[in-house]
């Protein structure tokens, strides 16, 4: 008999018929033998909606408020589900994250857990019952509501199984898996069976929707076994671990990712010489602007150009803050574009195989795509393209990487 903590979006539990569909699913599972422990988000919309009302009356709400507001969301759905267990006749009881006492932090609207006590969830598996907690809050030291961040349920459930030692979190949501990359770019993407915490690391932080990146970072250090399934629909998902299969039909690339919310500038003609590079990126950290690529030419006439990529949103900010650098650096010009893409192949197979990124670059070479910028990490290379190109670029690389899915026969 095993123990697993099973986890329901929003979408899952987005209806009343849902939920009992969830209900179902629930027991079954207990019928099976295992142990179970739910976590859920709030209904499909409801946090938006609880924001919505928050800003009605303040644009920026008081964050202690908001939390105490927002994790009602989640409050409704835990209720809702426990009855809709018990009405079938399986013992549930719902607790809320202050009952369970998941410990936080007190950075409210963006919390950390520090500790979970399992004595009580522990006694109710005992005593055979279903366990329903609500995803995304905890509670401060001095008693206050805390939540996790949006998307933070996810870490709930990660943040659970690693403190009860489950044999797995299975995360139950729209979709059947983690893809190799997006199938409405490439229609012949294919649903991963396995992928490292590593890569699914980056490929969360390039741009993939299906996990909140926390709750990745938090099942790799505690090494919980994840799993991204359908809610409705069988299969067996993605199993997202630790280990790396060093198998011959293992494709070298994992999947592709891409963004299209950086933006890049350059800040040409700098004087070459040391300090240089702190005092264009200092101001900008001042500014708290996070900084994602970085490209320094080498020099020529004693002067370099300096590129880097910010998000969108920071746009012009950072470009006035440069503007401003320029002129106290002497720099001849500053320019910038914001119809860039950021476009990543991210795979552990890189490690062990040589001429991954020559490959890449002639994927992209053979489509005409200009790249801008490279850069690269053990397990991914990225590169900057104009955003036009942006779905070529992946169908392509998804193509030249042998990640496409056979056709069947007559298709
Ligand atoms: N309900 C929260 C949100 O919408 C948490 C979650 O769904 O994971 O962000
Ligand atoms: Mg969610």
């Amino acid at each position: 008999m095993a123990l697993i903590v099973q986890k329901f979006g929003g979408t899952s539990v987005g209806t009343v018929e849902r939920i009992e569909q969830v209900a179902e699913k629930v027991k079954k599972f207990r019928e099976g033998g295992d142990d179970i422990v739910v976590v859920v988000s709030a209904m499909s919309g409801e946090t938006n909606r609880l924001i919505d009302l928050a800003k009605q009356i303040s644009e920026q709400p008081v964050p202690r408020e908001l939390d105490v507001m927002v994790s009602t969301g989640e409050q409704v759905t835990i209720a809702l589900l426990a009855m809709a267990l018990i009405k079938r006749g399986v013992p549930a009881v719902s607790y809320t994250g202050n009952q369970v006492r998941i410990l936080t932090d007190s950075a409210h609207n963006k919390a950390r857990i520090l500790q979970i006590d399992d004595q009580k969830i522990r006694a109710d598996l005992k005593a055979g019952r279903v366990v329903v907690v609500a995803g995304f809050q905890g509670v401060d030291e001095h008693g206050n509501i805390t939540t996790l961040g949006r998307g933070g349920s996810d870490t709930t459930g990660v943040a659970l199984a690693a403190a009860l030692k489950a044999e797995e979190c299975q995360i139950y949501t729209d979709v059947d898996g983690v893809y190799t990359t997006d199938p409405r770019v490439v229609p012949q993407a294919q649903r991963l069976d396995k992928i490292t915490f590593e890569e699914m690391l980056e490929m969360a932080s390039l741009g993939s929707k299906v996990l909140q990146i926390r709750s990745v970072e938090f099942a790799g250090k505690y090494n919980v076994p994840l799993r991204v399934l359908h809610s409705f629909q069988e299969g067996p998902g993605t199993l997202i671990t630790l280990d790396e299969e060093e198998s011959m039909e293992q494709p070298i690339i994992s999947g592709i990712a891409f963004n299209r919310d950086e933006a890049k500038l350059t800040i040409r003609g700098v004087p070459d010489i040391p300090g240089v590079a702190f005092k264009i990126l200092g101001p900008i950290s001042a500014a708290n602007i996070e900084v994602d690529m970085i490209v320094q030419n080498v020099a020529h006439d004693n002067t370099t150009d300096f590129t880097f990529t910010v998000h969108r949103n920071d746009y012009q900010n950072a470009l006035r803050v440069l503007e401003q650098t320029a002129r106290e650096i002497g720099a001849r010009e500053v320019i910038g574009d914001t119809k860039i893409a950021k476009v990543s192949i991210v795979g552990v197979g890189m490690r062990s195989h040589a001429g991954v990124a020559s490959r890449m670059f002639e994927a992209l070479a053979k489509e005409t795509i200009n790249i801008q910028m490279i850069s690269t990490s053990e397990i991914k290379v990225s590169v900057v393209i104009e955003e036009k190109y942006l779905e070529l670029a992946v169908r392509a690389l998804h193509t030249a990487f042998e990640l496409d899915a056979p056709t069947r026969q007559g298709e």
